[in-house]
Formats: C-alpha cells, sequence, structure tokens
C-alpha cells in the first residue's frame, strides 16, 4: 500500500565535502541507508533509493534495496523514481534528513489515506521578512510553515503532477507545491513537530551531527576482591600503603587498577581482565597492574572513546584510605589522560560485616561513562 523514495539524487555541493553528502556516515551507514532503515521499522516494504547517475555503482554496492537513477534535475528524478511505484501512495523524503523518527513518518502513513497529500513540517519560530524593493514587509509567524519531508501523496495524483509540470516547464522547490499548483483545492495535512529533522545542507549543519556523534556515552561497571594475606605488599591504585597485610593475586593484586581497567573493557563489551591477562601466564606474574589499566585504556582510545568520569569505591575495614585517596586519583587520571577532577576514589568500611568486615579481604568497585570522540565523515 504504501512506498517511499529517498531521494539521494542531489550532488550535495552545498555542504563542500567534495563528495556527495549522501555518503555521510551515522554509526557507519551512510545517511541514505539510515532513512531507508526508518522507514522499513515504519512498516513500509517498498523502498527506492533515487540516486545520481554519477554515484549510482557506488550506492548499488552497499544496498540490495531497489536503486534507481535520477535525472538532472530533482523533478527529473522524483519522476524517475515515481515510474517505478505501484503502490496506492507514495513518502518522498530526502536523503539528507536522516533524524526523522519513525513516529512521524508513520503519522504521515496515517494522514495521507485521509487527506491523499500530508506532509512533515514545523512552525516558523524566527521572524521572517519579505523583502520588496528597498522595504521589507515582516510576515506573520502564525501563517508560515517551513516544510520538510517525508511528503507524502496518493501515487496517482503526484504522478500526473509531475507530468504536467514537465509540459509546463515548471519547477516547485518541493512536491507539495505541485499539488498547491494543479490541484488547489485538495485539503493538504500538515504534520507539525518540534522534534529534530534537520537537513544536512551546509557544513554547520555537519557540526550538529558531529555534536550528536560526541553525545555517544557507554558505561561501565567492575567489581573485584582480593584476600589479605601477610608477606605481601599493599598496593591500591598505584600507591603502597604501610600495613601489616597486603592483597594476595598473581599480580600486584591492585584491585583498585584492576576495577579500573575492567569497567573500561565492559563500557565497550570487551570481556574482562582475565581474557587480556591470563592469571595462568607467566609473563603477568607480579605484574604492575598499571600496565592493564594502560592498555585496557589504550584499547577504548582506539574505539575512538575517552574518560568523561570515573567513579571508584574501595571496601576495607583497615586500614585508613584518607590520605592516600588523592594519590590514587592522581595515579589513575593520568594513566587515563583525564583531568584529577573526572576520578572519584571513596572508601568504605563495612561495619565489620563479612569478609571484609573480619579484615580478611578488600574490595573494589568502579562505574565508568566513556564519551565518544572520533567523528566519521567517510
Ligand atoms: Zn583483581
Amino acid at each position: 500500500m504504501f512506498s517511499v523514495l529517498i531521494m539521494a539524487a542531489g550532488s550535495g555541493s552545498r555542504v563542500a565535502l567534495g563528495y556527495n553528502k549522501v555518503f555521510l556516515e551515522i554509526d557507519n551507514q551512510p545517511l541514505f541507508l539510515v532513512c531507508a532503515k526508518k522507514f522499513i521499522q515504519a512498516g513500509i516494504k517498498e523502498v527506492i533509493i533515487v540516486a545520481s547517475p554519477s554515484d549510482y555503482d557506488k550506492i548499488v554496492e552497499v544496498t540490495d534495496l531497489t536503486v534507481i537513477k535520477g535525472g538532472k534535475e530533482r523533478a527529473d528524478s522524483v519522476r524517475n523514481g515515481l515510474k517505478a511505484i505501484r503502490s496506492e501512495y507514495v513518502l518522498i523524503h530526502d536523503a539528507a534528513r536522516p533524524f526523522i523518527s519513525e513516529q512521524l513518518i508513520k503519522e504521515t502513513m496515517e494522514a495521507v489515506k485521509i487527506s491523499e497529500v500530508a506532509f512533515v513540517g514545523k512552525n516558523v519560530t524566527d521572524t521572517i521578512k519579505l523583502k520588496e524593493g528597498k522595504q521589507f514587509i515582516t510576515l506573520n509567524r502564525n501563517d508560515l510553515i517551513q516544510a520538510e519531508t517525508p511528503q507524502a501523496f496518493k501515487t496517482a495524483l503526484i504522478k500526473d503532477c509531475h507530468e504536467k509540470a514537465l509540459k509546463d516547464n515548471y519547477c516547485g522547490t518541493d512536491d507539495i507545491s505541485l499539488i498547491e499548483k494543479y490541484y488547489p483545492s485538495i485539503n493538504i495535512k500538515a504534520i507539525l513537530h518540534q522534534t529534530k529533522n534537520i537537513k544536512i545542507t551546509h557544513q554547520s549543519d555537519l557540526e550538529v551531527l558531529k555534536n550528536r556523534e560526541s553525545n555517544m556515552f557507554r558505561i561501565g561497571h567492575s567489581w573485584d576482591i582480593h584476600r589479605l594475606v601477610e608477606r605481601r605488599k599493599l598496593i591500591l591504585g598505584g600507591v603502597e600503603i604501610p600495613f601489616d597485610k597486603g592483597l594476595l593475586g598473581h599480580s600486584d593484586a591492585d584491585c583498585l587498577y584492576h576495577v579500573v581497567a575492567g569497567s573500561l573493557l565492559g563500557a565497550l563489551s570487551l570481556g574482562d581482565i582475565g581474557s587480556h591477562f591470563p592469571d595462568d601466564a607467566k609473563e603477568n606474574k607480579d605484574l604492575d597492574s598499571k600496565i592493564i589499566v594502560q592498555s585496557a585504556y589504550k584499547l577504548i582510545k582506539e574505539k575512538g572513546y575517552e574518560i568523561n568520569n570515573i567513579d571508584l569505591m574501595i571496601s576495607a575495614q583497615k586500614p585508613k584510605m584518607r590520605e592516600y585517596i588523592d594519590l590514587m586519583r592522581k595515579n589513575i587520571a593520568k594513566c587515563l589522560e583525564t583531568d584529577i577532577e573526572n576520578v572519584s576514589v571513596k572508601a568504605t568500611t563495612t561495619e565489620k560485616l563479612g569478609s571484609i568486615g573480619e579484615g580478611k579481604a578488600i574490595a573494589c568497585e568502579a562505574v565508568v561513562l566513556l564519551k565518544k570522540i572520533s567523528f566519521q565523515t567517510k
């Protein structure tokens, strides 16, 4: 019943990337596929990509969806796409609007079934002025709507409009404008919304994309416990703490460093410390756990992340940690190339309860938030 044309036929020259903006990627997917996915999720079975002839081969290579060659102007491209449509209704969507929501697509589909023509748009918040010679006229904001896509039509109707426009050599800036011209009595439904449905047009729009990308956070958690025994050094967060016992382990048993590394690995689903530093490997015997932290940090850095903040908790009945905490924070901040303000270390006793309370063990816990810093443009 519904088809959608994803218009990826423009050259995208205003973005000045040196390649068509539809090849920009969000989460490793080109914009036209990000859009296609949204329409598929909204229940549309026939999704057709309209590509510019010069990008056709490249687009066919990355998708199993139907791809149709566009024409010289946007209207030519839409007309080429419409020729392939057999369903009763068609939505036309600009591939440069990757943030369209599934909800809005569904609302558009519902609306077009009732009124034959519908489009997604916004109320205008800026004051718009019309220039007439040397004069300006301020338009009434309440009368203005900013038209976006998708725009939805009864297929026969929009096909007819495009044929008429071709004969008249009329060129509208969107498809709704053809309805306005050839079927002015049709009741067009505007679906007004306040969500982000921006069109990537200028370099500055890319910044929005970048910000969206850099807002991608990952959370990681880790918990670890080591037995307290005699004739071992007590090392936590790289600080040697004077005490009559120390933590037992294959490495230097720095429980705090272990949870730092464990939470970083966890945030990116990279397994646990044991899988990276097996505790039966000879080379890891008495290993300085700082190396474990550094290598976990290297992995998250390679994946394009940095530390937003990390919160750590030491559970120990004895000794008192207070005077060593700032040194631990400093060590950890240095390993993670972050500001000390982003590293929190707290200590608690367990009120003499359990093995920790009886002084048999020390446990540590970490929660880390990672922030994506890299942005893929191609
Ligand atoms: Zn451990």
